[in-house]
């Protein structure tokens, strides 16, 4: 036990562990996010909230029958959370979608959420994009959630069909059409009769949640809830 302690302690000297949220060095035991941060990373508690008081699920209503509105923290520019993302999203750091999913999972399982859900799908970034970044941020979310939750996740549920185009030209009922129009249900039987908890990295406008939920939806998904690492506010 001695010796890997010194090693790991020398390795650390060389090459220091830092806090992907603040950037300030990981004390040992910390494991990528530091214990401060873990206290005061801004949380939304909305699955505490009743469905009308969730502002959130406001963002959805007259649109799509959503079950569970949820997101983990609140997006504050140039705060922990864009940090936490940035690093998520552009220098691949997939174990802070791990880390947040799986933290997430077990607060919603304490909450007794998790007998809600049957199948944890995260949205599908388009396969260019995908060859570009090399991986997709939400896959990370859904598989921490998928730990937390005890529950399964399917990478592949669901995907993008065309790369939307320059939508300028086009009025508000066209974009969104456009916007329904990209994604498919690729094995219909894996969503049938499901529960299924939607996922992505950041809840804004909640169009492209929308479209996901909607091709769910109509390829028979018995219900769909919606999860995310942050929302920002419009
Ligand atoms: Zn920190």
């Amino acid at each position: 036990m001695f010796l890997p302690t010194i090693l790991s302690d020398f390795v650390g000297l060389l090459f220091p562990r830092v806090c992907l949220a603040c950037q300030e060095p990981l004390a040992r035991g910390e494991d990528h996010i530091c214990t401060t941060c873990r206290t005061q990373l801004p949380y939304t508690d909305y699955h505490r909230l009743a469905a009308a008081d969730n502002p959130l699920a406001r963002r959805f209503w007259g649109k799509l029958p959503i079950r569970h509105t949820l997101s983990y923290l609140r997006f504050q520019k140039h705060g922990r959370v864009q940090h936490l993302l940035h690093q998520l999203k552009y220098r691949g750091q997939q174990d802070v979608g791990r880390i947040l999913g799986r933290w997430y999972g077990q607060e919603l399982t304490a909450a007794g959420l998790h007998t809600d859900f049957d199948l944890i799908v995260p949205v599908p970034l388009h396969t260019r994009k995908l060859a570009q970044r090399g991986y997709n941020q939400a896959d990370s979310f859904a598989e921490g959630l998928a730990t937390g939750l005890q529950l399964p996740w399917q990478a592949a549920a669901l995907q993008r069909t065309t790369y939307t185009n320059s939508q300028t030209r086009k009025n508000r009922i066209q974009r969104w059409q456009n916007v329904e129009a990209v994604f498919e249900v690729t094995h219909p039987e894996v969503v049938q009769q499901q529960r299924i908890l939607l996922v992505d990295d950041v809840l804004t406008t909640g169009a492209t949640l929308e479209a996901c939920a909607a091709a769910l939806l109509a390829a028979g998904a018995l219900q769909v809830s919606i999860a995310t690492i942050a929302t920002a506010d419009r």
